[in-house]
């Protein structure tokens, strides 16, 4: 079985993995010394991963204002969660708004199918 997670935890450790990237690519620029062109290269290349990170935090920012807060019937925590279909922040709980899907087996699919 996928293993799923909050969507708003998966964009989390997206942008926290940019942040990562852009670091690694800085350092990475440090090898290459003797080419003041390419630790250059290196270096803004580094620095867009983590400009695109910080855009990311922003748009996180802007979801999560959007995003429905509920009660999570597993644990009892408040989580937020985007679209028909999402996962618990905290336990992994599969949450629906929609009637209709109650019960059924958790799909990410149903998030991008169109309402009939
Ligand atoms: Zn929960």
């Amino acid at each position: 079985m996928k293993k799923y997670s909050s969507k708003i935890n998966k964009i989390r450790s997206f942008a926290l993995s940019l942040i990562f990237i852009g670091f690694v690519v800085m350092y990475g620029g440090i090898f290459f010394k003797s080419n003041p062109w390419l630790v250059l290269v290196f270096m803004s290349l580094g620095l867009l991963c983590i400009f695109a990170s910080t855009a990311v935090y922003v748009w996180i920012g802007m979801l999560s204002t959007k995003a429905v807060v509920i009660e999570c019937p597993s644990c009892g925590k408040h989580t937020k969660m985007l679209g028909r279909v999402d996962m618990c922040m905290y336990c992994n709980e599969a949450l629906t708004l929609d009637r209709e899907l109650e019960g059924k087996e958790f799909d990410e699919a149903y998030n991008k199918r169109a309402r009939t």
